[in-house]
């Protein structure tokens, strides 16, 4: 049996979520937009999933619009964020992130780029944690001039958590947009977006034992952004297309196992089990250090680096031996890079090179990570 220590990357989907889909799949398959009887049971599971999806988000049910997962929900919020207020308002042309975001909202910055944007790179401290100050003084020279901010709530690499609130309030203070993506967070933290100084807010269910490919862009009331995917007045006009109802639905059943185990009170014991685990990786392997270990993390996440071993030959060896880890490195093009995101924190090229991510679910137990921790200290002793 492997230990799956990459819940970052994807979770396995519930029971109950692979019951929900399969039943609408069988039986509730009609085009929610129909209005004949099955288009009205298609239409009635969309309507719930709002409902629930919500609940678990902290916001209106007409606030959420449905999209294909974090990907999209990230490039409608800023891309068709910073296009309407180029529009509405073209003298504010800036859009900002702090170079640690995922590819999703970096890439979307960049398209903004090519349409009249210009971009702007937040600072990060050697945390990753965005530089408030900076960030106050940037606000105040040229908030005036700034479309758009992104920063995610917790990053999928590091697990470290960004003051967002902080940020949203900064902001709000001049008038400039909030998206934040929270696709690490939601159903692994508890969220009150109505609550918190943010416009706009990206979920994906793949990351809390949901399906793959549907997730949520939360759109606060009152605040506009222009549809990416025309052709249809879905999602009231916000993102064309007929809806993924079996998916929809998982991603509720999803949120209501979430919004369950967030009432149950495990957080404390989970952030207890990652020191622990932590503890004995500090304590078995020499030379192992922690990324981001002094300030506030997701109870999930480990981002360790082993100097003088490969993160890529680690994975490899590792999975061999039943462990399933992601390496703090990226392959593109057969050439193996060290993670962006390390480096942005201004980890030495070689140290980011022999980092692994290693991330738990809410089903890890004590004993997978005791038995986890044993086997990273001998793969790190016989690859040093
Ligand atoms: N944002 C973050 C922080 C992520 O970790 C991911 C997925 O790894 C995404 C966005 C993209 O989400 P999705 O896979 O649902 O498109």
């Amino acid at each position: 049996m492997t230990i799956h220590l990459d819940h970052n990357a994807t979770t396995r989907p519930a029971p109950e979520v692979v019951r929900v889909m399969t039943e609408c799949l069988e039986r509730d398959w009609g085009n929610p937009s129909s209005v004949h009887r099955a288009g009205i049971a298609a239409r009635r599971r969309v309507d719930l999933a709002r409902e629930t999806v919500a609940d678990l988000v902290g916001c209106r049910a007409n606030e959420i619009v449905f999209t294909s997962g974090g990907t999209e929900a990230g490039n409608l919020a800023i891309v068709g964020g910073v296009e309407h207020v180029l529009e509405a308002c073209p003298a504010r042309r800036i859009v900002a992130c702090p170079p640690t975001e995922h590819p999703a909202v970096r890439d979307a910055v960049a398209d903004c780029t090519r349409r009249g944007a210009r971009s702007r790179e937040l600072a990060v401290d050697a945390d990753g944690v965005v530089d408030l100050e900076a960030l106050a003084t940037f606000l105040a020279e040229e908030g005036d001039r700034c479309a758009l901010v992104s920063v995610m709530w917790a990053n999928n690499e590091t697990g470290v958590v960004q003051p967002i609130e902080r940020i949203g309030a900064l902001c709000r203070e001049h008038g400039v947009l909030f998206h934040t993506d929270a696709v690490q967070w939601v159903g692994r933290m508890p969220c009150d977006f109505d609550s918190l100084p943010i416009d706009l807010l990206s979920c994906s269910a793949h990351k809390f034992h949901g399906p793959k490919g549907v997730g949520a862009l939360v759109i606060r009331q009152g605040v506009r952004v222009s549809p990416r995917a025309l052709g249809g007045s879905q999602e009231r006009e916000r993102r064309g297309g007929t809806e993924n109802v079996a998916a929809i639905a998982g991603m509720a059943a999803a949120c209501e196992l979430a919004r369950t185990w967030l009432d149950g009170g495990h957080l404390d014991r989970m952030t207890a089990l990652r020191e622990r685990f932590e503890t004995l990786l500090l304590d078995r392997i020499e030379g192992a250090l922690i990324h981001g270990r002094g300030v506030r993390r997701l109870w999930n996440t480990t981002s360790l680096a082993l100097p003088g071993r490969s993160s890529q030959m680690l994975v490899m060896v590792l999975s061999e031996r039943g462990l399933a880890a992601s390496g703090g490195a990226a392959c593109a093009s057969g050439s193996v890079q060290p993670s962006g995101v390390l480096l942005a924190m201004g980890v030495d090229p070689e140290l980011a090179a022999s980092s692994l991510r290693l991330s738990f679910g809410r089903d890890t137990g004590t004993g997978e990570l005791e038995q986890a921790a044993c086997l990273l200290a001998e793969v790190a002793e016989t690859s040093a």
